[in-house]
């Protein structure tokens, strides 16, 4: 598949309107139609095509709204269900409480799946899609192992008891044996546990070519400097116990940053002007 070459030939005709570059948010005006990005590379006829995030379709946008909720308010949940959870184990017992916390996962994984489904959303306005479509893809591909996981999880869970307490154990008579179970569930912890790994590379370049669509450099910026200080935090982090908490709050107010545009996009205006923006 190739793309379609430049549209205007005139090689002396400048980007006169405040159009920044799609991959990485660089001012474009002043700079040649016909040239490359002096920043990244990419073509600054690729950008000019691109529609703003502003003048995109309001349904487009909407999807994407929504799907910045569920994962937001997914995390909330869960991070709520957490904290719960540590009182529920004195008014419930451990076991209860276990069970609980199983369920409040499960509900709070699938609003998060079903955000990053929606956040993903093509956009039909689109045109400059190569490595966006990429990030954009792997996201869903990944999503949908991790439920596909978290199901077989479930069904494992119920049919042999897992999670029960230590004396309900193996509750379906005649059940296969604990350990090879044990196995099965062990290799697909680790199969979600890549797939988040994957996910979480993704989200950050299709969010910063959203951002850059905006475009809020700030966003732009996070999204490079976060490609190696989240992991960093939520391994190394782990050493001084908060580590893994201020990666999830900074990964949040990322994507909430994201949402105030597109609240504001569907409120009429092109983004909201936070500091940074143009930075
Ligand atoms: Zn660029």
């Amino acid at each position: 598949m190739s793309t379609a070459p430049p549209a205007v030939g005139a090689p002396e005709s400048l980007v006169t309107a405040d159009r920044y570059c799609i991959q990485c948010a660089y001012l474009l005006r002043g700079l040649p139609t016909s040239g490359k990005c002096p920043e990244c590379g990419t073509e600054v006829a690729m950008s000019l095509r691109e529609p703003m995030l502003g003048s995109a379709s309001l349904d487009y946008v909407r999807k994407v709204n929504s799907g910045l909720n569920f994962v937001l308010y997914g995390i909330l949940f869960l991070v709520l269900m957490m904290i719960l959870s540590i009182g529920a184990v004195f008014v419930m017992g451990a076991a209860n409480a276990q069970l609980a916390m199983h369920a409040a996962g499960l509900i709070g994984s699938i609003m998060i799946y079903m955000g990053y489904w929606y956040y993903t959303q093509p956009d039909p306005g689109q045109v400059a899609e190569e490595k966006q479509r990429a990030a954009r893809k792997v996201i869903r591909i990944v999503v949908a192992i991790q439920a596909v996981v978290a199901l077989a999880h479930l069904v494992l869970g119920l049919i042999f008891g897992y999670n029960a307490p230590p004396g309900v154990r193996g509750a379906a008579p005649g059940a296969a044996p604990p350990d090879a179970i044990a196995l099965v569930i062990g290799a697909l912890g680790i199969a979600s546990a890549v797939a988040w790994i994957i996910q979480y590379f993704a989200v950050m370049r299709y969010t910063r070519w959203l951002a850059s669509r905006v475009p809020d450099r700030w966003i732009v910026k996070r999204t490079k400097v976060y490609m190696w200080l989240l992991p960093v935090l939520s391994t190394v982090g782990t050493l001084v116990i908060v580590g893994p908490l201020i990666a999830l709050i900074l990964y949040w107010n990322l994507l909430d940053r994201l949402r105030k545009h597109t609240r504001a996009v569907l409120a009429g205006k092109p983004r909201v002007l936070l500091r940074g923006v143009d930075g």
